[in-house]
């Protein structure tokens, strides 16, 4: 490569012939108008408003960001010679061709767009520049003509490429790559703007250039016009490149047709050559082909095999599955009559043997060798057999037989052998395909049956189905028992192909019913959950059958000769048992196979029983619920009517104590709505304000119904609640109790309540009143006794008579004024005023002085069992000689004057109890509950000693004073025997602080 341009060597071709043509540029007369249209150069060469020294060298302002000060001359050689670069240029094909219309058109259009007297496509190859279209270098491009090339050293171009943008020259004398170089100054083309030809591949191969005879600024629109030129050369180069490879593809692909189109060619060839070399071969295998059904098979091939053979015979022998005998399955000549019969056993006569020894055989007389089938010495006289083999298995032996006498050849035997090896592939094809097309056939069955099954929901109708399902395609009689809930066997369905004979079978069943624990086969199957198969009914099996004559002789009018019983079973239980037979009709037997099938059917029906079953089933327990549901909204009917018709208020709550219903005067009680009411308690505690009787309030687990949830049952709990609409004080009287479920488990809460502030205003102004007419009782009658008692000893002092009189109005005054006491201790418990002196009392030493004064008053006799020692409490002497005083007065009072009274002392533990026992009439047990109530008196309790009856009031105060000491009282009574009052109190060393 020459590089005169910086060297001073020769000039390159480019410079010689651009120097050339520079005498005749063309369209000197348009390069005239340029100038006058663009800033001329000035005389020393530099473009006007150059910037500075260099800047007639100054690139196009949007290539500055490489100042050309700073960067050398790129790497010409290096970037020509790179191999991918090399590679993508030699892809388009354009080196070295002819000039082209189309590049030539780029070229005279850059002359005409920027105004140019020259304008270039050139290709830059590893050491030359090649010239593809040059417009305005007519002269350059002829001398060059055949070659068009030009060296790289020092050429715009090169430059270019190697640059790899746009490269703008405004004067090659002033620019610092090309000033050095002489040539450029006597060139007549001194500017250049050249743009990179870059394929979408990244390479650039080429540029496009233009070039000028005067020095230029080349601006902006010029540039960006000659990179649009360039960009449409690069669009023409690339689309000739993709068309030019597309073209060598499909030169390509009709070269490897017509080399398969040869090879079919050949290969037809030969194909052709072996068809006809082994023709007859292939009339055997096609007919193997063509024919999947086995019998159609065997019977083509046997006619194939005399015609190739010339025989008299052929006959074709399989070997049964148990590999125990051979049968004629095919045979046709003079064997074709006898073929049904002839069974030969394994090994056995000439076919046995030429299956055990898997060795061809050929007699030439028959008449000198063992044969197991006569019919063969009789008719026949040669033979040739051969094995039939498949994989390595002997599946039968094919043989052919002359009538004459003939030798078979070795020829032949090996032409038989080859049909033999074919005829036995496609007889186990066919067999295979036999055997899949009945397990399809079943396959569809069982699934049509088991549509059918499904399709009822009906019992008997599901059995019926089954029945029909099953005659003819698998047997001509049916018959389906059933195990009943008894446990018997009944049958339910039967089905036979001639319609008049199910009735007779019906009968005979309805006659001789199977018992189950018998020894009859149905019975058997049923017990043992097993199929039974008798593939023939031999006389042997009815003479040792335990069927009755009249069965056995259905047996023979039915003509059965092959039976089995499959069970119906579902899980663990028998349904029952289908029984299937052929009559000798049909002449069918059943074999295993057919069990199996029949075993599925079975196992589908009785999923289409139980599944029935259990619909009925559901269906039942769902009108039990229907009807238990019914039953329960009755209830729930009633029950709200009751809540509602109840005049007091109910409220029911759930385990969680939310209100699940109050009645309307439930709300109305607390003076709210029923909606108000049924939401959490707390949601209006503050409005109704509940308190005890004290006025102190009541927390929300001592409500009636948190009692409750914790199974308490209260049937008097008293209360105040605030009315939420009047804002008046309400008493209520509740009662309580858990709702447990069937498991005893508390599923809820009920309370009552009733409003008892009209019985309370009553019970407090009779209170007043009692308290009242007491005290006022009391103090005349004070003043009467101590008048009367002066009177008394006045007449004592005076001897005047009328002293019994005296005592009379004492004893009333005295009885008297303890009923006015009574009434006055009421008055004071009722009211809280009621107040003991407590200190240590020795109880032997009381009821020692209690007694004696009873005993006195009453004239009766008491007996007393009472400790030695003294017995201390801690209590008030006057009240506890109150109790003693009062039980010991009623033990006297009700019982008659000759029965004993017995005042028992006794130290239980921490206490001391005090007994009092009578024999009166005794309490009814109904009674004692209310014994200790107010006012109350034992209806038909007589007095029976004594005199008074009393308020109904001793008791009452007796349970309060024993009560206020920690004590306890209670009453056991047997009418007729008489009465225990037993006052248990604490000892003084074991006393608490007792309720003063
Ligand atoms: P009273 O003052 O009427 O006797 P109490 O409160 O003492 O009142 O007794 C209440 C009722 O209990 C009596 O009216 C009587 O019917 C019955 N009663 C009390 N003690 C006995 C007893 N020992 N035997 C039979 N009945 C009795």
């Amino acid at each position: 490569m020459r590089d005169q341009h910086f060297t001073g060597e020769p000039r390159s071709d480019e410079q010689e012939l651009l120097a050339k043509g520079k005498s005749r540029p063309r369209d000197s007369a348009r390069s005239g108008q340029r100038q006058g249209r663009r800033a001329r150069p000035s005389a020393n060469g530099r473009v006007p408003g150059a910037k500075d020294d260099a800047g007639t060298a100054a690139r196009h302002p949007r290539d500055a960001t490489r100042a050309p000060a700073a960067d050398g001359p790129p790497d010409l050689m290096a970037s020509a010679r790179n191999a991918d670069r090399l590679e993508a240029l030699r892809r388009t094909a354009l080196l070295d061709t002819p000039a082209e219309v189309s590049y030539d058109r780029l070229t005279q259009l850059g002359c005409k767009l920027l105004a140019t007297p020259a304008a270039l496509v050139t290709l830059v190859d590893a050491d030359r520049l090649f010239l593809k279209s040059a417009c305005g270098l007519e002269e350059l491009e002829e001398s060059v003509r055949g070659g068009r090339e030009l060296p790289l050293r020092g050429s715009f171009c090169a430059h270019t490429v190697a640059l790899g943008e746009p490269l703008v020259v405004a004067d090659a004398r002033e620019h610092p790559w090309f000033r050095g170089d002489e040539s450029w100054h006597t060139s007549p083309f001194v500017t250049y703007l050249g743009v990179p030809l870059i394929l979408a591949n990244g390479h650039a191969i080429g540029c496009f250039g233009a070039l000028d005879v005067q020095p230029r600024q080349w601006t902006d629109d010029e540039v960006h016009l000659a990179r649009d030129l360039a960009a449409t050369t690069v669009t023409l180069i690339e689309l000739r490149t993709a068309a030019e490879e597309a073209r060598l593809h499909t030169e390509g692909a009709e070269q490897e047709r017509a080399r398969l189109l040869q090879h079919e060619h050949d290969a037809r060839a030969l194909a052709e050559a072996a068809t006809s070399r082994f023709e007859a071969l292939q009339a055997v295998s096609d007919t193997a082909l063509s024919h999947l059904a086995l019998d159609d098979l065997l019977r083509e091939l046997v006619a194939r095999v005399r015609s190739i053979m010339s025989v008299d015979n052929v006959a074709i022998l399989l070997l049964d599955a148990e590999g125990r005998e051979l049968r004629v399955r095919t045979a046709l000549g003079l064997e074709e009559e006898v073929a049904a019969g002839v069974h030969i056993p394994y090994g056995k006569g000439v076919a046995g043997h030429i299956a055990a020894s898997r060795q061809p055989v050929i007699i030439d007389d028959l008449s000198q060798v063992e044969v197991y089938n006569p019919f063969l010495k009789e008719k026949l006289v040669s033979l040739l057999g051969v094995p039939l083999v498949v994989e390595d298995r002997v599946i039968g032996v094919i043989h052919v037989s002359a009538a004459a006498p003939r030798h078979f050849t070795q020829q032949e035997q090996e032409l038989l052998q080859l049909v033999a090896d074919r005829t036995a592939i496609a007889i186990d094809h066919s067999t295979l395909y036999e055997a899949e097309r009945v397990a399809r056939q079943r396959l569809a069955f069982l699934a049509e049956a088991g549509m059918t099954l499904v399709s009822s929901l009906d019992y008997a109708a599901i059995l019926d189905h089954l029945a029909r399902l099953t005659v003819p395609g698998l047997g001509d009689w049916c018959a389906i028992d059933v195990v009943q809930d008894a446990g018997n066997v009944e049958r339910l369905a039967v089905a036979h192909v001639d319609p008049v004979k199910v009735e007779q079978v019906m009968e005979l069943s309805r006659r001789h019913p199977v018992d189950p624990q018998s020894q009859h086969p149905l019975a058997a199957v049923l017990r043992s959950h097993r199929p039974l198969l008798v593939s023939e009914i031999t006389h042997g099996d009815l003479a040792t059958t335990t069927l009755s004559e009249e069965e056995l002789d259905a047996v023979q009018v039915l003509g059965l000769c092959s039976f089995m019983i499959v069970p119906l079973v579902t899980r663990d239980r028998v349904l029952g048992a289908i029984t299937l037979a052929t009559t000798s009709e049909s002449g069918r037997r059943y074999r295993d196979e057919d069990v199996a099938l029949v075993e599925e059917l079975a196992r589908r029906a009785a999923l289409a029983v139980e599944n029935a079953q259990l619909y009925h089933g559901t269906q039942a327990a769902l009108r039990s619920v229907e009807e238990i549901a019914e039953r329960l909204a009755q209830q729930a009917a009633q029950l709200d009517t009751i809540i509602e018709a109840i005049p007091d208020g109910v409220y029911v709550c759930d385990a969680e104590g939310m209100r699940s219903r109050v009645n309307a005067p439930g709300a109305a009680l607390l003076g709210l709505t029923i909606e108000q009411a049924l939401q959490p308690i707390a949601a209006y505690w503050d409005l109704i304000r509940p308190r005890n009787l004290d006025g102190t309030p009541i927390p929300v687990e001592d409500f009636p119904l948190s009692q409750a949830l914790r199974g308490i049952i209260r049937t008097d709990i008293r209360f105040i609640v605030c009315h939420h609409i009047s804002g008046d004080d309400v008493h209520l009287l509740a009662s309580c109790a858990p709702i447990r479920n069937a498991a005893g488990v508390i599923t809820g809460a009920v309370a009552v309540c009733s409003d008892i502030s009209e019985l309370q205003r009553l019970e407090r102004q009779k209170d007043e009143f009692l308290s009242v007419a007491s005290h006022e009782l009391k103090t005349p009658l004070t003043s009467l006794k101590i008048l009367t008692q002066l009177a008394h000893r006045q007449l004592q002092r005076t001897g005047i008579g009328g002293l019994e009189h005296m005592d009379r109005m004492e004893h009333s005054i005295i009885r008297m004024e303890r009923l006015v006491n009574d009434l006055l201790d009421v008055s004071r418990i009722e009211s809280g005023r009621l107040a003991l002196r407590l200190e240590p009392l020795d109880l032997v030493s009381l009821c020692r002085h209690v007694a004696a004064e009873q005993m006195a008053a009453s004239e009766r006799e008491i007996a007393l069992e009472l400790p030695r020692e003294p017995t201390i409490v801690r209590a008030d002497a006057d009240r506890i000689d109150q109790v003693l005083a009062n039980l010991l007065s009623n033990a006297l009072k009700y019982s008659p004057q000759e029965r004993p009274v017995t005042l028992t002392v006794r130290i239980e533990a921490a206490n001391v109890v005090m007994a009092i026992r009578d024999e009166g009439s005794g309490i009814p047990q109904e009674a004692l509950p209310h014994l200790f109530e107010r006012f109350y008196r034992v209806p038909g309790v007589q007095v029976q000693s004594g005199s008074g009856v009393g308020l109904g009031l001793g008791l009452y105060i007796t349970r309060e004073l024993v009560e206020r000491h920690g004590g306890q009282i209670r009453a056991e009574s047997t009418p007729g025997f008489g009465t225990i009052f037993s006052v248990t109190l604490p000892l003084a060393d074991a006393q608490p602080s007792p309720l003063a």
